[in-house]
């Protein structure tokens, strides 16, 4: 099926940007790679105006490094993260699962900002981004703020970015000294969308006990979210297979009670990815 027709604007810049937006107000969307836009504009479940294209946008593009982080801009492609030596440095964890992204067209075209903006329940980048613990800048006609990522998403398919901002950047700290981090994903064989990824940062202390764990998960609730009772459980202990296995039964709990499909199946992939993405986070740590 075709979309509806709309007009067509290039920003050259963030601040051109957000005053088309601000011009067309209801009927504007941005668009960056299009990979989550055009399939819903095609179904008519989006009927935009105006597309605001922000692909090219100096101002969105590059991965640099600055004061003990790594800053992205949102319209970075998949593509680019996975490849970025820079990232794979500093945040391993981070190249690794956008280059698990769908295929080689869809992380060509996908970007950053596009995948965290949409909030899709089964997109990667919103655990690894919890994990991270990252922070995101948004500049609006008022001005720039910043969001923390654990107050982003906030329901299926919807994030803290109101509709008449720009998600400009990702602000990625450099995990402290003897820190691991792990993505794991059971992919849809069809799509590459995770049925379910979890995504671990565990930091080991003194005796080499868990000083901190960041646990998220994508796929089996309506939007990615914290394991928080994973973190809990992990944290103090030594991280033996046996004390990893205990947190990971933990992510049970973020489950939707009331969702369609088959309960076991689900708890059990919880369950068993939890337990992968910690058990490889803590290997690195070491
Ligand atoms: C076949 C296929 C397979 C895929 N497989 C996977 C997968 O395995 N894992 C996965 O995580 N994703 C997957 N995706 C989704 C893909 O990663 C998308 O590209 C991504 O989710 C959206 O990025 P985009 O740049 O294409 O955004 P767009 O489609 O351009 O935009 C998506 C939404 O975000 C908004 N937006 C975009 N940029 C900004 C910004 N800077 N500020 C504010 N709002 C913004 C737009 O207005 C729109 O509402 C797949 C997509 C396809 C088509």
């Amino acid at each position: 099926m075709y979309s509806a027709s709309f007009e067509y604007h290039r920003a050259a810049s963030v601040d051109e940007a957000v005053k088309l937006l601000a011009q067309y107000g209801d009927g504007a969307k941005l668009i960056a790679g299009g990979h989550s836009l055009l399939p819903v504009m095609k179904l008519r479940f989006a009927l935009p105006a105006h597309l605001i294209d922000i692909r090219r946008v100096p101002e969105l593009a590059g991965i640099r490094e600055e004061n003990g982080a790594l800053y992205i801009g949102a319209a970075t492609t998949h593509a680019a993260v996975a490849a970025s030596s820079l990232i794979h440095a500093r945040v391993p964890m981070l190249a690794e699962a956008a280059g698990r992204i769908g295929d080689a067209q869809v992380r060509n075209m996908g970007t950053i900002g596009g995948s965290l903006a949409h909030a899709d329940p089964a997109a990667d980048l919103p655990a690894v981004m919890l994990a991270l613990g990252t922070m995101l800048r948004a500049v609006n006609r008022r001005g720039a703020r910043t969001i923390p990522i654990d107050e982003f998403f906030t329901g299926m398919f919807t994030s803290a970015i109101a509709p008449e901002e720009v998600l400009v950047e990702v602000r990625v700290p450099f995990p402290p000294p003897q820190t691991g981090a792990a993505y794991a994903k059971y992919a849809d064989p069809a799509s590459g969308y995770a049925v379910v990824g979890v995504a671990a940062m565990v930091t080991l202390g003194a005796g080499r006990t868990v000083e901190r764990a960041r646990v998220a998960m994508t796929g089996l609730a309506p939007f990615a979210a914290r394991l928080t009772g994973v973190e809990e459980a992990l944290t103090g202990t030594m991280a033996t297979a046996e004390q990893i296995e205990a947190a990971a039964q933990r992510a049970t709990e973020a489950l939707d009670a009331g969702a369609d499909g088959d309960a076991g199946y689900k708890a059990n992939l919880a369950t068993v990815y939890a337990r992968r993405a910690l058990t490889r986070a803590v290997e690195r740590a070491k």
